[in-house]
Protein backbone atom coordinates (compact mmCIF):
# COMPACT_ATOMS: atom_id res chain seq x y z
CA UNK A 1 0.00 0.00 0.00
CA UNK A 2 0.93 3.28 -0.75
CA UNK A 3 0.65 6.52 1.17
CA UNK A 4 -0.79 9.57 -0.57
CA UNK A 5 -2.61 12.76 -0.17
CA UNK A 6 -6.50 11.27 -1.72
CA UNK A 7 -8.70 14.62 -2.53
CA UNK A 8 -12.19 13.84 -2.83
CA UNK A 9 -15.57 15.11 -3.32
CA UNK A 10 -19.09 13.98 -2.01
CA UNK A 11 -21.76 16.41 -3.87
CA UNK A 12 -20.41 19.22 -2.10
CA UNK A 13 -18.40 17.96 0.55
CA UNK A 14 -14.87 18.51 -0.45
CA UNK A 15 -12.18 15.86 1.63
CA UNK A 16 -8.56 16.17 1.68
CA UNK A 17 -6.70 12.96 3.69
CA UNK A 18 -3.60 11.23 3.49
CA UNK A 19 -5.14 7.41 3.67
CA UNK A 20 -3.60 4.77 1.72
CA UNK A 21 -4.33 3.63 -1.90
CA UNK A 22 -3.39 0.06 -3.59
CA UNK A 23 -1.20 -0.67 -6.48
CA UNK A 24 -4.21 -1.51 -8.54
CA UNK A 25 -6.10 1.59 -7.36
CA UNK A 26 -3.14 3.15 -8.92
CA UNK A 27 -3.09 1.25 -12.00
CA UNK A 28 -6.65 1.67 -12.94
CA UNK A 29 -6.37 5.52 -12.22
CA UNK A 30 -3.32 5.38 -14.54
CA UNK A 31 -4.22 2.62 -17.43
CA UNK A 32 -1.97 3.85 -20.13
CA UNK A 33 1.05 4.84 -18.03
CA UNK A 34 4.40 3.27 -18.25
CA UNK A 35 6.80 4.02 -15.85
CA UNK A 36 6.51 3.56 -11.91
CA UNK A 37 8.12 5.79 -10.05
CA UNK A 38 8.97 5.14 -6.30
CA UNK A 39 8.61 9.14 -4.79
CA UNK A 40 11.37 10.49 -2.72
CA UNK A 41 10.08 13.81 -2.11
CA UNK A 42 7.62 16.21 -3.22
CA UNK A 43 6.73 19.93 -2.48
CA UNK A 44 3.94 22.62 -1.59
CA UNK A 45 3.71 24.92 -4.94
CA UNK A 46 0.66 27.64 -5.09
CA UNK A 47 -1.22 25.88 -7.43
CA UNK A 48 -1.09 23.02 -4.41
CA UNK A 49 -2.07 25.29 -1.91
CA UNK A 50 -5.18 25.81 -3.86
CA UNK A 51 -5.68 22.46 -4.66
CA UNK A 52 -5.57 21.03 -1.42
CA UNK A 53 -7.86 23.83 0.34
CA UNK A 54 -10.07 23.17 -2.62
CA UNK A 55 -9.91 27.07 -3.10
CA UNK A 56 -9.96 27.10 -6.99
CA UNK A 57 -10.97 24.79 -9.34
CA UNK A 58 -7.63 23.19 -9.97
CA UNK A 59 -9.00 19.20 -9.83
CA UNK A 60 -10.48 18.41 -12.74
CA UNK A 61 -11.25 14.61 -11.73
CA UNK A 62 -12.34 13.04 -8.50
CA UNK A 63 -11.02 11.09 -6.59
CA UNK A 64 -7.17 12.66 -6.75
CA UNK A 65 -3.74 12.61 -5.57
CA UNK A 66 -3.12 15.77 -4.87
CA UNK A 67 0.72 17.20 -6.04
CA UNK A 68 1.73 18.86 -9.13
CA UNK A 69 5.75 17.85 -8.21
CA UNK A 70 7.49 14.63 -7.60
CA UNK A 71 11.25 13.19 -7.89
CA UNK A 72 12.26 9.81 -7.04
CA UNK A 73 13.39 6.37 -8.25
CA UNK A 74 12.16 4.53 -11.40
CA UNK A 75 10.84 1.53 -9.64
CA UNK A 76 9.77 -0.31 -12.98
CA UNK A 77 9.34 0.76 -16.71
CA UNK A 78 8.09 -0.42 -20.13
CA UNK A 79 9.45 3.13 -21.77
CA UNK A 80 12.64 3.01 -23.86
CA UNK A 81 13.96 5.96 -22.14
CA UNK A 82 13.97 4.80 -18.85
CA UNK A 83 15.40 1.81 -16.32
CA UNK A 84 15.19 0.94 -13.26
CA UNK A 85 17.05 3.00 -10.45
CA UNK A 86 16.66 6.13 -12.65
CA UNK A 87 16.28 9.02 -10.92
CA UNK A 88 14.12 10.96 -12.34
CA UNK A 89 12.06 14.08 -11.82
CA UNK A 90 8.61 15.22 -12.79
CA UNK A 91 6.74 18.98 -13.27
CA UNK A 92 3.26 19.10 -14.34
CA UNK A 93 1.54 17.50 -17.32
CA UNK A 94 -1.62 17.41 -14.88
CA UNK A 95 -0.26 16.25 -12.30
CA UNK A 96 -2.53 16.24 -9.39
CA UNK A 97 -5.33 18.12 -11.76
CA UNK A 98 -5.89 15.45 -14.40
CA UNK A 99 -3.26 12.98 -13.41
CA UNK A 100 -2.62 11.08 -10.36
CA UNK A 101 -0.25 13.21 -8.25
CA UNK A 102 3.35 13.52 -6.70
CA UNK A 103 2.13 13.86 -2.95
CA UNK A 104 2.46 9.74 -2.83
CA UNK A 105 4.86 7.25 -1.58
CA UNK A 106 4.18 5.62 -5.33
CA UNK A 107 2.73 6.77 -8.82
CA UNK A 108 2.81 5.72 -12.50
CA UNK A 109 3.68 8.32 -15.44
CA UNK A 110 4.45 8.21 -18.79
CA UNK A 111 8.46 8.08 -19.19
CA UNK A 112 8.21 11.32 -21.85
CA UNK A 113 6.94 13.36 -19.18
CA UNK A 114 9.97 12.69 -17.30
CA UNK A 115 13.30 14.38 -16.65
CA UNK A 116 16.64 12.74 -15.54
CA UNK A 117 17.37 14.66 -11.82
CA UNK A 118 20.50 16.52 -12.76
CA UNK A 119 24.25 15.31 -11.42
CA UNK A 120 24.52 18.36 -9.83
CA UNK A 121 21.53 17.74 -7.44
CA UNK A 122 19.86 15.12 -5.23
CA UNK A 123 16.21 14.09 -6.03
CA UNK A 124 15.49 16.25 -2.36
CA UNK A 125 17.37 19.09 -4.57
CA UNK A 126 15.03 18.73 -7.29
CA UNK A 127 12.09 19.26 -5.22
CA UNK A 128 13.38 22.09 -3.36
CA UNK A 129 13.30 23.46 -7.04
CA UNK A 130 10.24 21.87 -8.13
CA UNK A 131 7.86 23.62 -10.41
CA UNK A 132 8.35 27.19 -8.57
CA UNK A 133 12.10 27.12 -9.50
CA UNK A 134 12.09 25.27 -12.88
CA UNK A 135 9.04 27.77 -13.84
CA UNK A 136 11.44 30.75 -12.55
CA UNK A 137 14.35 29.04 -15.17
CA UNK A 138 12.20 28.74 -17.90
CA UNK A 139 11.55 32.64 -17.47
CA UNK A 140 15.44 33.44 -17.07
CA UNK A 141 14.78 31.15 -20.31
CA UNK A 142 12.72 33.39 -21.70
CA UNK A 143 14.10 36.91 -21.16
CA UNK A 144 17.84 35.44 -22.46
CA UNK A 145 15.92 34.04 -25.50
CA UNK A 146 14.32 37.76 -26.42
CA UNK A 147 17.82 38.85 -26.16
CA UNK A 148 17.82 40.41 -22.11
CA UNK A 149 21.53 40.30 -20.87
CA UNK A 150 23.14 41.64 -17.69
CA UNK A 151 24.88 45.05 -19.47
CA UNK A 152 21.14 46.16 -20.43
CA UNK A 153 20.57 46.88 -16.77
CA UNK A 154 18.48 46.10 -14.04
CA UNK A 155 15.73 43.07 -13.91
CA UNK A 156 13.27 42.99 -11.04
CA UNK A 157 11.66 39.73 -9.73
CA UNK A 158 7.96 40.61 -7.99
CA UNK A 159 6.61 37.89 -5.23
CA UNK A 160 10.23 37.64 -4.38
CA UNK A 161 10.58 35.90 -0.88
CA UNK A 162 7.99 33.39 -2.65
CA UNK A 163 9.25 30.04 -4.59
CA UNK A 164 9.36 31.31 -7.80
CA UNK A 165 10.46 35.00 -6.88
CA UNK A 166 13.45 33.42 -4.29
CA UNK A 167 14.96 31.25 -7.47
CA UNK A 168 14.49 33.67 -9.86
CA UNK A 169 16.64 36.34 -7.71
CA UNK A 170 18.92 33.36 -7.09
CA UNK A 171 19.39 32.26 -10.55
CA UNK A 172 19.70 35.86 -12.13
CA UNK A 173 21.76 36.81 -9.86
CA UNK A 174 24.41 33.72 -10.53
CA UNK A 175 24.16 34.59 -14.66
CA UNK A 176 25.12 37.82 -13.28
CA UNK A 177 22.32 40.43 -13.77
CA UNK A 178 21.58 42.77 -11.42
CA UNK A 179 18.55 42.04 -9.26
CA UNK A 180 15.99 44.11 -8.17
CA UNK A 181 13.44 41.93 -5.76
CA UNK A 182 9.94 43.34 -4.86
CA UNK A 183 8.52 42.38 -1.79
CA UNK A 184 5.73 42.73 0.57
CA UNK A 185 8.14 41.49 3.28
CA UNK A 186 10.34 43.88 4.68
CA UNK A 187 11.30 41.99 7.00
CA UNK A 188 13.29 39.41 4.12
CA UNK A 189 15.56 41.98 2.51
CA UNK A 190 18.56 40.35 4.41
CA UNK A 191 17.36 37.12 2.77
CA UNK A 192 16.88 38.62 -0.64
CA UNK A 193 20.25 40.53 -0.08
CA UNK A 194 21.45 36.56 0.68
CA UNK A 195 20.21 35.41 -2.51
CA UNK A 196 22.12 37.94 -4.50
CA UNK A 197 19.00 40.66 -4.82
CA UNK A 198 21.56 44.13 -5.07
CA UNK A 199 18.26 46.51 -4.15
CA UNK A 200 14.63 45.64 -2.57
CA UNK A 201 11.62 47.61 -3.78
CA UNK A 202 8.11 47.53 -1.72
CA UNK A 203 5.68 45.89 -3.39
CA UNK A 204 2.96 48.54 -2.39
CA UNK A 205 5.09 50.63 -4.95
CA UNK A 206 3.60 48.35 -7.82
CA UNK A 207 0.66 47.42 -6.67
CA UNK A 208 -1.90 50.27 -7.32
CA UNK A 209 -3.28 51.41 -10.69
CA UNK A 210 -1.13 53.31 -12.70
CA UNK A 211 0.33 55.51 -16.15
CA UNK A 212 -0.25 53.48 -19.24
CA UNK A 213 3.57 54.74 -19.60
CA UNK A 214 6.07 55.38 -16.35
CA UNK A 215 9.74 55.84 -16.15
CA UNK A 216 12.01 53.51 -17.98
CA UNK A 217 13.52 51.16 -15.36
CA UNK A 218 13.46 47.43 -16.11
CA UNK A 219 15.55 45.69 -18.82
CA UNK A 220 13.67 42.64 -17.97
CA UNK A 221 11.38 41.28 -15.36
CA UNK A 222 10.34 37.95 -14.29
CA UNK A 223 6.21 38.79 -12.56
CA UNK A 224 4.67 35.82 -10.13
CA UNK A 225 1.75 38.62 -9.18
CA UNK A 226 -0.36 39.91 -12.03
CA UNK A 227 -2.81 42.21 -11.84
CA UNK A 228 -2.08 45.96 -11.70
CA UNK A 229 1.69 45.19 -10.64
CA UNK A 230 2.00 43.23 -14.23
CA UNK A 231 0.64 46.43 -15.98
CA UNK A 232 3.12 48.56 -13.57
CA UNK A 233 6.05 46.70 -14.43
CA UNK A 234 5.20 46.34 -18.21
CA UNK A 235 4.52 50.45 -17.65
CA UNK A 236 8.09 50.60 -16.36
CA UNK A 237 9.91 48.31 -18.86
CA UNK A 238 12.87 50.19 -20.97
CA UNK A 239 12.44 50.26 -24.97
CA UNK A 240 12.80 46.48 -26.04
CA UNK A 241 12.71 45.38 -22.70
CA UNK A 242 11.21 41.83 -21.96
CA UNK A 243 8.74 40.73 -18.87
CA UNK A 244 8.08 37.37 -17.99
CA UNK A 245 4.33 36.67 -17.09
CA UNK A 246 4.22 33.42 -14.97
CA UNK A 247 1.49 33.85 -12.18
CA UNK A 248 -0.99 35.62 -10.48
CA UNK A 249 -0.49 35.47 -6.69
CA UNK A 250 -1.71 39.08 -6.86
CA UNK A 251 -4.71 38.81 -9.47
CA UNK A 252 -5.55 37.36 -12.34
CA UNK A 253 -7.14 40.79 -13.95
CA UNK A 254 -3.81 42.71 -16.19
CA UNK A 255 -5.21 46.22 -16.30
CA UNK A 256 -3.10 47.20 -19.18
CA UNK A 257 -2.77 49.61 -22.64
CA UNK A 258 -1.04 48.76 -25.70
CA UNK A 259 1.01 51.44 -24.74
CA UNK A 260 4.41 49.84 -23.62
CA UNK A 261 4.38 47.26 -26.06
CA UNK A 262 3.55 49.72 -29.59
CA UNK A 263 6.00 52.69 -28.22
CA UNK A 264 8.43 50.76 -26.68
CA UNK A 265 8.67 47.64 -28.14
CA UNK A 266 8.19 45.59 -24.99
CA UNK A 267 8.05 42.13 -25.26
CA UNK A 268 5.09 40.10 -22.58
CA UNK A 269 6.51 36.86 -22.37
CA UNK A 270 3.94 34.10 -21.49
CA UNK A 271 5.19 31.14 -19.30
CA UNK A 272 2.91 28.14 -18.83
CA UNK A 273 5.35 25.61 -17.27
CA UNK A 274 2.63 22.60 -16.83
CA UNK A 275 2.65 21.86 -21.21
CA UNK A 276 6.23 22.92 -21.92
CA UNK A 277 7.74 20.63 -24.25
CA UNK A 278 10.46 18.04 -23.17
CA UNK A 279 13.96 20.11 -24.64
CA UNK A 280 12.79 23.20 -22.76
CA UNK A 281 12.27 21.54 -19.69
CA UNK A 282 15.79 19.51 -20.15
CA UNK A 283 17.08 23.39 -21.03
CA UNK A 284 15.87 24.89 -17.99
CA UNK A 285 16.94 21.87 -15.35
CA UNK A 286 20.45 22.53 -17.25
CA UNK A 287 20.05 25.98 -16.42
CA UNK A 288 19.85 25.22 -12.73
CA UNK A 289 21.81 22.89 -12.78
CA UNK A 290 24.69 25.23 -13.98
CA UNK A 291 23.78 28.01 -11.95
CA UNK A 292 21.63 27.14 -8.47
CA UNK A 293 24.28 25.02 -6.79
CA UNK A 294 22.92 22.53 -4.12
CA UNK A 295 23.99 24.60 -0.79
CA UNK A 296 22.37 27.66 -2.03
CA UNK A 297 19.16 25.83 -2.35
CA UNK A 298 19.51 24.62 1.32
CA UNK A 299 18.84 28.25 2.14
CA UNK A 300 15.49 29.07 0.72
CA UNK A 301 14.47 25.52 1.65
CA UNK A 302 12.40 24.01 4.49
CA UNK A 303 11.05 20.63 4.91
CA UNK A 304 7.81 18.54 6.54
CA UNK A 305 6.18 15.53 6.31
CA UNK A 306 3.14 14.19 4.01
CA UNK A 307 0.65 15.07 6.49
CA UNK A 308 2.11 18.69 7.26
CA UNK A 309 0.95 19.32 3.41
CA UNK A 310 -2.33 20.98 4.66
CA UNK A 311 -1.01 23.59 6.95
CA UNK A 312 1.56 24.62 3.84
CA UNK A 313 -1.17 24.99 1.70
CA UNK A 314 -2.82 27.18 4.12
CA UNK A 315 0.70 29.16 5.17
CA UNK A 316 1.43 29.25 1.10
CA UNK A 317 -2.10 31.01 -0.02
CA UNK A 318 -1.90 33.37 2.96
CA UNK A 319 1.79 34.63 2.26
CA UNK A 320 3.28 33.07 5.21
CA UNK A 321 5.91 31.21 3.20
CA UNK A 322 9.05 32.08 2.30
CA UNK A 323 11.01 30.08 -0.55
CA UNK A 324 10.23 26.64 -1.07
CA UNK A 325 8.76 23.52 1.06
CA UNK A 326 9.87 20.25 0.39
CA UNK A 327 7.87 17.17 1.31
CA UNK A 328 9.26 13.83 2.62
CA UNK A 329 6.55 11.63 1.29
CA UNK A 330 7.81 8.81 3.41
CA UNK A 331 7.77 10.59 6.60
P1 LIG B 1 4.42 31.71 -3.42
O1 LIG B 1 3.19 31.87 -2.59
O2 LIG B 1 5.57 30.96 -2.89
O3 LIG B 1 4.95 33.15 -3.85
C1 LIG B 1 4.09 34.19 -4.23
C2 LIG B 1 4.67 35.50 -3.68
O4 LIG B 1 3.92 36.57 -4.26
C3 LIG B 1 4.50 35.64 -2.18
O5 LIG B 1 5.54 35.05 -1.45
C4 LIG B 1 4.52 37.16 -2.04
O6 LIG B 1 5.88 37.59 -2.12
C5 LIG B 1 3.82 37.61 -3.31
N1 LIG B 1 2.39 37.85 -3.08
C6 LIG B 1 1.50 37.05 -2.47
N2 LIG B 1 0.27 37.61 -2.44
C7 LIG B 1 0.40 38.80 -3.06
C8 LIG B 1 -0.50 39.86 -3.35
N3 LIG B 1 -1.79 39.80 -3.00
N4 LIG B 1 -0.02 40.94 -4.00
C9 LIG B 1 1.26 41.01 -4.38
N5 LIG B 1 2.17 40.04 -4.11
C10 LIG B 1 1.73 38.95 -3.47
O7 LIG B 1 3.93 31.07 -4.80
P2 LIG B 1 4.83 30.45 -5.97
O8 LIG B 1 6.12 31.19 -6.03
O9 LIG B 1 4.82 28.99 -5.88
O10 LIG B 1 3.94 30.87 -7.23
C11 LIG B 1 3.84 32.24 -7.56
C12 LIG B 1 2.79 32.41 -8.66
O11 LIG B 1 3.27 31.80 -9.85
C13 LIG B 1 1.45 31.78 -8.35
O12 LIG B 1 0.43 32.60 -8.84
C14 LIG B 1 1.49 30.48 -9.12
O13 LIG B 1 0.22 30.02 -9.45
C15 LIG B 1 2.29 30.90 -10.34
N6 LIG B 1 2.96 29.80 -11.01
C16 LIG B 1 2.77 29.68 -12.35
C17 LIG B 1 3.40 28.69 -13.06
C18 LIG B 1 3.25 28.64 -14.54
O14 LIG B 1 3.38 27.59 -15.14
N7 LIG B 1 2.98 29.78 -15.17
C19 LIG B 1 4.19 27.66 -12.37
C20 LIG B 1 4.42 27.95 -10.96
C21 LIG B 1 3.78 28.97 -10.31
P3 LIG B 1 6.41 38.88 -1.33
O15 LIG B 1 5.84 38.80 0.06
O16 LIG B 1 7.88 38.76 -1.38
O17 LIG B 1 5.88 40.10 -2.04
Amino acid sequence: MTQAIVLSKDGDTFRAEVRAISEAELAAATPDDDVVLAIDYSTINYKDGLALTNTSPVVRKWPMVAGIDGAGTVASSRSDRWNPGDKVVINGWGLGETHWGGLSQRTRVKGDWLVRVPAAYSTRDAMAIGTAGYTAALSVLALQAHGVVPSQGEVLVTGATGGVGSVAVALLASLGYSVVASTGKSAEADYLRSLGAKDIIDRATLSSPGKPLQKERWAGAIDSVGGATLANVCAQARVGGTVAACGLAGGMDFPSTVAPFILRGVTLAGIDSVMAPLPRREAAWSLLAAHLPSARLATITREIPLAGAFEAARDILAGRVRGRIVVDVNR
